[in-house]
């Protein structure tokens, strides 16, 4: 019997355990399906995409997408201590600062980028430069390594520059527009997941802090209103295990799978899969959002591309596509530069050292989706259903995205490198012609999130302290309770999410 039990050791439940067993009164338990990280590769920054597919993957994949040439999206997540934080591509961005006007309305002051700010910066470890906003004695080490940015990024960033795009210091001091190399989670040359920061021996040794891995959870178990514990399966042995409180850090898949098996959520949608509806919350899964990128804009080189000493994707460029002059303001696009081919499947990918790529996509997408259970059982297979493109404000964003990207692949300032374009080719100028490609090169920017909205309305799936509504003791804490996608990359907001649960958690009944 635990006080607090946490569901899933990926980033927010890695951080809340190492945050809540630091009371040395109260009993943490974690339970997470995979296991300790075993694969040397997982900490190799240059392969996180070769470890895809690999047994610590749940290896998820969407319905056929309208927009997007009926194509089917491969959707990666983490199942192994650290969860999704040990297959990301360690990018850091905490978002603009705007980004969280839709969360603070959702849930709060406490849910602005002010009310998080001490959050990010106590999840943090940043040296690279002193600045009041940034944290520097946390757990995460977040650097920034210009030394060793690729050539071909410097001149990307250089090509952005003379299009008119400020030189930033970084992406999260401030503003977030314009060109910069990425900041990362690397410590040593090696990825840093959460769990790697967090969950350190030294934590884990802790006498209050119970890790279960290898146990999958079936579902929530109720009294009523109050959770008694949870159903796990181990070894495919069924295990209950009981609890104060439940805590649920299964992603943004998985936190709204697990509800929807308990009998939490939308009774039509509940009754399809064969599940009995306990309590009734009908946009359980709903509200589902994601990142796209074209990949992408792809440009054969003149000479051979020196390969990436980071993580290939070296920098992130968010613009606003009206004016990419403009310093303020959330940004509506984001290019980025991989010092690789990268391209979608289907389409032509040169040989590894031969080409670059310039990726494009929409920073706040207007599309929602829906996650529904495809079955009463963890073994039924999820219907995920992003429903991408399907506003037209991101089809047509994302078109002038890709038409900046080629402004800026096409500059002189990449003259040194640019032999041809091989994708979307010479021959794509028209509109048409650009919307075919995007449909087809358009893949996840691997950023799932939202399908337990937070909020004060009455639909929403969590109250502002992430309570699950019409129940006492259960809570979601991780990726799925963001109301709205913020601007960048999602890690850095999961972990402040989880921080600022912790600190709140003792004064929660
Ligand atoms: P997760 O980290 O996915 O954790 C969920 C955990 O719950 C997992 O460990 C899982 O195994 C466990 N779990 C799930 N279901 C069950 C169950 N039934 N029983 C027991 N345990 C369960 N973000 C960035 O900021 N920067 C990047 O560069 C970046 N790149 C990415 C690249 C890839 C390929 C991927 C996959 C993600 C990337 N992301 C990136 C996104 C980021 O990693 C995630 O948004 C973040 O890790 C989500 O954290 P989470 O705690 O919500 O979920």
């Amino acid at each position: 019997h635990f006080d607090v039990l946490v569901v899933g050791a990926g980033s927010a439940g890695s951080a809340i355990a190492s945050r809540l067993s630091e009371d040395a009164t109260c009993r943490v338990g974690l339970i997470e399906a995979g296991h300790m990280p075993a694969d040397p590769d997982i900490a190799d920054p240059l392969k996180w995409t070769q470890i895809q597919g690999r047994d610590y993957d749940w290896a998820y994949r969407t319905t056929p997408q309208p927009f997007t040439a009926n194509r089917v999206h491969e959707w990666p997540r983490g199942k192994v201590v650290g969860g999704s934080s040990c297959l990301h591509a360690m990018a850091y961005v905490r978002g603009h600062p705007d980004d969280f006007v839709p969360w603070e309305k959702a849930g709060g002051a406490r849910w602005s980028y002010e009310g998080l700010l001490p959050y990010f910066k106590r999840s943090e470890a940043f040296a690279a430069f002193p600045a009041a906003s940034r944290g520097n004695t946390g757990p995460l080490d977040v650097i920034l390594p210009e030394e060793a940015v690729s050539p071909i990024a410097r001149a990307y960033m250089a090509a952005g520059n003379a299009l008119g795009a400020p030189k930033i210091s970084d992406h999260n001091t401030s503003p977030l527009n314009g060109t910069t190399p990425n900041s990362l989670n690397i410590r040593d040359g090696r990825r840093l997941s959460v769990a790697d920061a967090y969950l350190t021996p030294e934590v884990l040794a802790r006498r209050n802090l119970t890790l279960l891995n290898g146990y999958e959870i079936e579902r929530i178990e109720f009294n009523g209103t109050r959770a008694a514990g949870v159903l796990a399966v181990v070894d495919r042995i069924a295990e209950r295990v009981s609890a104060d409180r439940v805590v649920l850090c299964a992603g943004a898949i998985s936190s709204p799978l697990i509800l929807m098996r308990s009998g939490i959520g939308d009774p039509e949608a509940l009754r399809s899969a064969g599940i009995h509806c306990h309590i009734e919350s009908r946009e359980v899964g709903a509200n589902l959002q994601d990142h796209l990128l074209a990949l992408g804009n792809v440009y054969r080189s003149k000479k051979p591309v020196p390969p990436s000493r980071l993580q290939h994707s070296e920098s992130l460029m968010y613009l606003h596509s009206k004016d990419v002059t403009r310093a303020y303001g959330s940004p509506d696009i984001v290019l980025g530069c991989v010092v690789a081919p990268s391209a979608a499947e289907g389409l032509e990918a040169p040989a590894y050292g031969s080409a670059y790529t310039i990726l494009c996509g929409v920073t706040h997408p207007t599309s929602r989706g829906r996650i529904l259970p495809g079955g009463p059982t963890r073994s039924d297979t999820p219907i995920i259903d992003p429903h991408y493109l399907e506003t037209e404000y991101d089809r047509l964003t994302f078109r002038t995205a890709l038409k900046i990207a080629r402004e800026v692949g096409h500059h002189s300032a990449l003259a040194e490198w640019r032999d041809v374009e091989i994708q979307p080719g010479p021959a794509a100028h028209t509109d048409a012609a650009l919307d075919d490609f995007i449909a087809r090169a358009a893949s996840t920017h691997h950023h799932p999130c939202g399908t337990c909205r937070m909020g004060g309305d009455d639909n929403a799936v969590v109250d502002p302290s992430l309570r699950v509504k019409g129940l006492e003791n259960v809570f979601v804490v991780d990726a799925s309770i963001i109301p709205q996608i913020p601007s960048g990359p999602i890690n850095a907001a999961v972990v402040a999410i989880a921080e600022s649960w912790a600190a709140s958690a003792p004064s929660l009944a």
